[in-house]
């Protein structure tokens, strides 16, 4: 049996990023940056004002108070997106909005709320210093500075600066297309009849969930039935559609383990047993001329999960660029005890409680249970070697809940 840990580097050797790609940048959200952006003009590109108010010399309003205000003729109107013509002189102003540019000749901008708000002539009644409330250009950013680096990922502030610097395309690792493959003759769509002795497909609403949770495009293929040649071709079906390719179920040592027969003569797939629980029966390799790498998971839906989240998802997140693979890893009591076999590492579903200790899901740990699963934001990790986990004592736990 693999370690967990050399299973992992195995899969994570077989995938590298993703080749860069220019997308519009509507498309780009999620993806990690390919190459530096720089900005190809200042931020502001222009000296503006930050307030609604008036435009003036300050040395004309430095005398104004309640009592004695000054008043100015208004020349001109400007809102943002438009630009004065005229020039502020002495006895002048210009009324302006915020993100407007400032006219020629001022030199201060008096907030709206300090005046009477006139539109022919205007009664100031509290000065604004040189300076005061104009943004000025570049004070943000220069010209030709670099705003974002390679290997940055776009989120939703970063969305905004790329497109102040008017990148209407941007370079990135695309998102990897994932198909997703389910095996099983039992297995029937949600919201159709079950018969007695089918089920329902879960495993492929629950990887395709997870790959698109880790920053993947994926979609659900099948159920194909327990059958060779129906594997194969939808297998060879998605082999020019996709980055990477998952199935589930048909990889124990049982009959009618189709992925596992079918794939050990076609294409370089390894299957092997993972020293975990749950989760032992693996697969990875290659299929297709292009080489596409494949992971075959368990059926059972927590064996899926937990494999999906310690082989699946660092593969995701290399091949888009990522540097950060793994989930955080903390600490936590446990509040109630667990066994675990001596050979291999444990993952137990748990539910974070409001003081920061774990729960260990309360219908058991059995790899078929899935109420336990959907309750889980955590994983109980206990590692090769400890056998038991007494309530009360500190354990290592994967966090679920964020989404790095
Ligand atoms: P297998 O790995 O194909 O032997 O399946 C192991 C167990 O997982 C069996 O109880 C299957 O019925 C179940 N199973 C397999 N595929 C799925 C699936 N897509 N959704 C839910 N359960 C599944
Ligand atoms: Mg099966």
């Amino acid at each position: 049996m693999l370690s967990v840990d050399a299973y992992r580097g195995r899969i994570l050797e077989g995938v590298r990023e993703l080749a860069p790609l220019e997308l519009p940048l509507s498309s780009s959200h999620g993806c990690v940056l390919a190459a530096d952006v720089t900005a190809p003009w200042p931020l502001p590109s222009f000296d503006n004002s930050s307030m609604d108010g008036y435009a003036v010399l300050s040395a004309d309003v430095a005398a104004a108070t309640p009592e004695d205000p000054i008043e100015l003729a208004v020349i001109d109107d400007v809102p943002a997106g438009y630009r004065s013509t005229e020039v502020v002189r002495p006895g002048t102003a210009v009324r302006i909005m915020t993100g407007a540019p400032m006219p020629d000749g001022a030199d201060a901008v008096v907030p709206v709320e300090r005046t009477d708000g006139g539109t022919e002539t205007v009664r100031i009644r509290q000065g604004a210093d040189a300076g005061a409330f104009i943004r000025r250009a570049a004070e943000d950013v220069v010209a030709g500075e670099t705003v974002l680096t390679k290997g940055t990922l776009i989120g939703a502030r970063q969305m905004a600066i790329l497109a102040a610097v008017g990148c209407g395309h941007v370079l990135v690792h695309p998102r990897p297309r994932i198909a997703v493959i389910s095996t099983g003759s039992e297995l029937v769509e949600p919201g159709q009849p079950l018969r007695h002795g089918l089920i329902t497909d879960s495993n492929s609403y629950l990887l395709v969930a997870a790959c698109r949770e880790a920053g993947a495009d994926a979609y659900r293929v099948g159920p194909i039935v327990d059958d060779n040649r129906a594997f194969l071709a939808a297998v060879e079906d998605q082999l020019h559609r996709c980055d990477l390719i998952l199935t589930s179920g048909g990889v124990s040592m049982g009959a009618y383990d189709t992925v596992k027969e079918v794939l050990s003569t076609v294409g370089s797939v390894d299957f092997l047993k993972v020293a975990m629980n749950p989760g032992m029966p693996q697969g990875h390799g290659f299929v297709g001329e292009d080489e596409v790498p494949i992971i075959t998971l368990p059926g059972n839906p927590v064996s899926s999960y937990v494999s999906f989240e310690n082989f699946v998802r660092p593969a995701i997140r290399r091949m888009r660029g990522l540097v950060d693979l793994m989930r955080p890893e903390t600490t936590a009591v446990c509040t109630s005890p667990l066994t675990s076999p001596a050979e291999k590492r444990q993952f137990a579903r748990a539910t974070f409680l409001p003081s920061g200790a774990v729960s260990p899901a309360g219908t058991g740990q059995g790899s078929h249970v899935l109420g336990g699963l959907a309750s889980a934001d955590a994983l109980i990790v206990i590692p090769e070697g400890v056998t038991s986990v007494a309530a009360g004592e500190t354990v290592t736990v994967i966090d679920l809940r964020g989404d790095r």
